[in-house]
């Protein structure tokens, strides 16, 4: 009878290994750290403010001038770009910009490098 138990569980193990393994190919698991809103080191002020901007270092930064470009390859689109205004619009601006996350320098898109699209 013993025998007979031990067969029984490993056949029970072998059983939810199995549904187990069937489930995990089907699906897929995603994790999410929860955060804690009374935790002392999470902070929400809202957006961001435009003075913190900028990239926490230059590690990642690269030259990517040269190529009129609207988005970075780290996948920003926010640029710091130098311009001069003129009757409360943009007269014109610097072509080198700086990407506001990675800090890689790159070209500003222009109306001329449009080739026709407009
Ligand atoms: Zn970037």
């Amino acid at each position: 009878m013993k025998w007979l138990n031990r067969l029984g569980s490993i056949a029970l193990a072998m059983f939810a290994l199995n549904a187990i393994k069937n489930f995990l190919s089907k699906n897929t698991i995603v994790v999410f750290e929860k955060i804690d809103e009374e935790d002392e080191d999470y902070e929400d002020d809202g957006p961001t403010n435009i003075v913190n901007l900028k990239p926490e270092n230059y590690d990642h930064s690269m030259d990517l001038r040269g190529t009129p470009t609207h988005i970075c390859p780290c996948g920003c689109e926010i640029f710091n770009v130098k311009v001069i205004f003129d009757n409360f619009e943009i007269a014109t601006y610097f072509l080198d910009m700086e990407c506001s996350n990675c800090g890689s320098l790159a070209t500003a898109p222009t109306p001329i490098d449009t080739k026709g699209e407009f």
